[in-house]
C-alpha cells in the first residue's frame, strides 16, 4: 500500500483548493474524485472579497477577475416587484483588494482551479474512483479504500491525514462517525439558468422577491448569463418547468417580451436547501471540510466560500503539524475557529430565507411595512451592505480582542505590490515601529515577512494603538503587541 502525507477525498472547489494550498507548502497530496472532469451543473454564483483573497492565494485572481462580474448589491422587492429596500455594495476594490460581490459560474471556476492545480507537482488528482472506506488503523496512519469505477479494481492508500471534501453526502463523514445537526430550515427551490445575447436592462445586483406565494431571486452572472431561483410549492416539480413556455410566468418580470428564440435555457433543476452543521469536523487524523461539514441555503451566496475558508484555515496548520513546527493538538483549532464562523453565516442565510418567505399574507403585509425601514437603521444597513464576516476566536483561550481574529487588510504598499502578494503563504509581522524582541522572535522562528506600516498609511490606521500584529498565512491576525506592554515575557506561539 502506498503512503502519501495527505489524501483528499473529493475534487470539488473545496478539495481542489485544499490540495493546492497544501501543495504550496511542498506537502505531497493525492486527490480522489468520482468524476474525471468538473461537475457541469452551475450552482455557486457569488463570492465576496474575503474569498477572492483565497482565490488569489491559490494563484488564479487575475483569471477569476476576467471571468467574473462585480455585483452591485441587493434589492428586496415585494410580490408585485416594487422595491422595498436597496443595499449597495461597492463594485470597486475594497479593503481586501477586490469588489465586495463577484458573480461567476461555478463550473468555469472549477475548470480554472483544476488547471491551476496541475501546475503544482506535489499534488496528484485521480478521477474515476469511488472512495468506499476511511479507517484510522494506527495513531499515525489512516487507510483510504477506493474502487476504480471503470475496471472495478479495488485500491488502498495510506495517509498521515485525510481531508473529507466529498460534499453533502460525504462518505468520509460517515466513516468518521460524524453526523449532521439540523438548524431548522428545509425548502425546495427551482434553479433556472438562461443565456441570452439580448440586453434585459435590469438593475445589476441581486433581486430578492419577498413573497409567501412566490419567493424568488434573480441575478446577472455574466455578459449573457442569468440565474433565477424560485421557491417551489408543495405540488410543483422541476419537470413542470422544463421548457420556456412553462417558465414564462416566473421569469417574465425580468425578460418581458424577449422572444423564446432569443433565450437559451441552459438548465432547470430542483434543489432542497438545508441548514446543517456536522457535530465533529475532526476525528483523530480525519477532517471534514466544505459541504461535508456544513450546508447552507444559498441566499447570501456563502456555501462554497465557506469550503474555501475551511481549506485556507486548515492547510497551513496541517503543513505545520507535518513538519513538526506545531504540536498535533494545534489542529483542534480548525473546528474551534471555523465552526462558529460557518454557523453565523448559515444563520444569516437562514434568516434571509425566512424573511423572504415566511408568514402568509400577514408576512407579506409586515414585510411591506418593515423592509423599507430596514435601511434607515444604520447598524443593520452596514451589516447587510458590508461584506465583512465575523472575526475568528483565535488562540488557546479562544478569545477575540480588537483586530485579533479578523483579516488583515490587503493594501498596495510602497513597492507597488499588494500585502498578500508580498507575504504569500508565510506568516507576516506588521509593525509601525522597529520590531521589539517578541516580534523579532516570531520573524526569526516563523521565517515571517516583516511588513512596515508607513505612518499615515492604511496599515498604520488599521494597527491603531498596537505596535505590531502577527498575521497567519490565512491572513488572520494571531495576536497584537502593544508598545512596551509585554516586554520581557516569553513569546507565545502564534
Ligand atoms: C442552487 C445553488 C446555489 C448556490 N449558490 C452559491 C453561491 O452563490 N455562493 C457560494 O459560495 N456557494 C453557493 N452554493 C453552494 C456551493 O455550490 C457548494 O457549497 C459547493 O459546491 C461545495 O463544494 P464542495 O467542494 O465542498 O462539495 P462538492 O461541490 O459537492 O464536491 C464534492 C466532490 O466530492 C466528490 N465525491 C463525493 N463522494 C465521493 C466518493 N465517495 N468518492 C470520490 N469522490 C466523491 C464529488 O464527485 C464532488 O466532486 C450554491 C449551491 C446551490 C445548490
Amino acid at each position: 500500500v502506498t503512503h502519501v502525507p495527505v489524501v483528499i477525498v473529493g475534487a470539488g472547489p473545496t478539495g481542489v483548493a485544499a490540495a493546492t494550498l497544501v501543495a504550496q507548502f511542498d506537502v505531497e497530496c493525492l486527490l480522489l474524485d468520482r468524476w474525471d472532469s468538473v461537475y457541469p451543473q452551475p450552482r455557486a454564483v457569488h463570492v465576496d472579497d474575503e474569498v477572492c483573497r483565497i482565490l488569489a492565494q491559490l494563484g488564479i485572481a487575475d483569471q477569476f477577475m476576467a471571468l467574473s462580474r462585480p455585483g452591485r448589491g441587493l434589492r428586496l422587492l415585494d410580490h408585485r416587484h416594487r422595491v422595498l429596500a436597496e443595499f449597495d455594495r461597492s463594485a470597486t476594490r475594497s479593503v481586501h483588494g477586490y469588489p465586495q460581490a463577484n458573480m461567476f459560474d461555478q463550473p468555469e471556476l472549477e475548470e480554472l482551479l483544476r488547471a491551476n492545480l496541475a501546475r503544482h507537482p506535489a499534488a496528484t488528482l485521480r478521477g474515476g474512483v469511488r472512495v468506499t472506506g476511511v479507517v484510522q488503523h494506527s495513531p499515525q496512519r489512516v487507510r483510504v479504500e477506493y474502487t476504480d469505477i471503470a475496471s472495478g479494481e479495488e485500491h488502498a492508500v495510506e495517509a498521515a491525514y485525510v481531508l473529507g471534501c466529498d460534499g453533502a453526502n460525504s462518505v468520509v463523514r460517515a466513516c468518521a462517525g460524524a453526523r449532521m445537526n439540523d438548524l431548522g430550515f428545509q425548502q425546495r427551490w427551482l434553479v433556472v439558468d438562461i443565456r441570452t445575447e439580448t440586453e434585459l436592462g435590469q438593475w445589476d445586483g441581486v433581486h430578492q422577491v419577498c413573497s409567501t406565494t412566490r419567493a424568488g431571486t434573480y441575478m446577472r452572472l455574466g455578459a449573457s448569463r442569468h440565474r433565477w431561483e424560485f421557491r417551489l410549492r408543495d405540488e410543483e416539480r422541476a419537470e413542470d418547468f422544463a421548457a420556456l413556455p412553462a417558465l414564462r410566468g416566473l421569469i417574465s418580470p425580468w425578460v418581458g417580451a424577449v422572444a423564446d428564440e432569443r433565450l437559451e435555457l441552459v438548465r432547470v433543476a430542483e434543489y432542497t436547501f438545508r441548514a446543517q452543521v456536522a457535530d465533529h469536523w475532526r476525528r483523530d487524523r480525519v477532517f471534514l471540510l466544505g459541504d461535508a461539514a456544513h450546508l447552507t441555503p444559498p441566499f447570501i451566496g456563502q456555501g462554497m466560500g465557506a469550503g474555501l475558508r475551511d481549506a485556507m484555515n486548515l492547510a497551513w496548520k496541517l503543513a505545520d503539524a507535518l513538519s513538526g513546527a506545531s504540536p498535533e493538538n494545534a489542529l483542534d483549532s480548525y473546528q474551534a475557529e471555523r465552526e462558529p464562523h460557518a454557523r453565523a453565516m448559515i444563520q444569516l442565510a437562514r434568516g434571509v430565507g425566512v424573511a423572504m418567505t415566511a408568514g402568509g399574507w400577514f408576512g407579506d403585509l409586515l414585510r411591506r411595512a418593515a423592509l423599507p425601514r430596514l435601511g434607515l437603521l444604520p447598524g443593520l444597513r452596514r451589516r447587510i451592505t458590508s461584506s465583512e464576516t465575523p472575526a475568528l476566536k483565535v488562540g488557546p483561550r479562544q478569545r477575540r480582542r480588537g483586530i485579533v481574529g479578523t483579516l488583515c487588510p490587503n493594501p498596495v504598499l510602497t513597492n507597488g505590490k499588494r500585502f498578500d502578494d508580498i507575504v504569500g503563504n508565510r506568516f507576516a509581522v506588521v509593525s509601525a515601529a522597529p520590531l521589539d524582541e517578541r516580534a523579532a522572535a516570531v520573524v526569526a522562528r516563523r521565517a515571517a515577512v516583516p511588513v512596515f506600516a508607513e505612518p499615515g498609511g492604511e496599515l498604520a490606521a488599521w494597527l491603531g494603538r498596537a505596535s505590531a500584529a502577527v498575521v497567519r498565512p490565512d491572513r488572520v491576525v494571531a495576536r497584537i503587541e502593544r508598545p512596551g506592554a509585554l516586554r520581557g515575557t516569553r513569546p507565545p506561539a502564534p
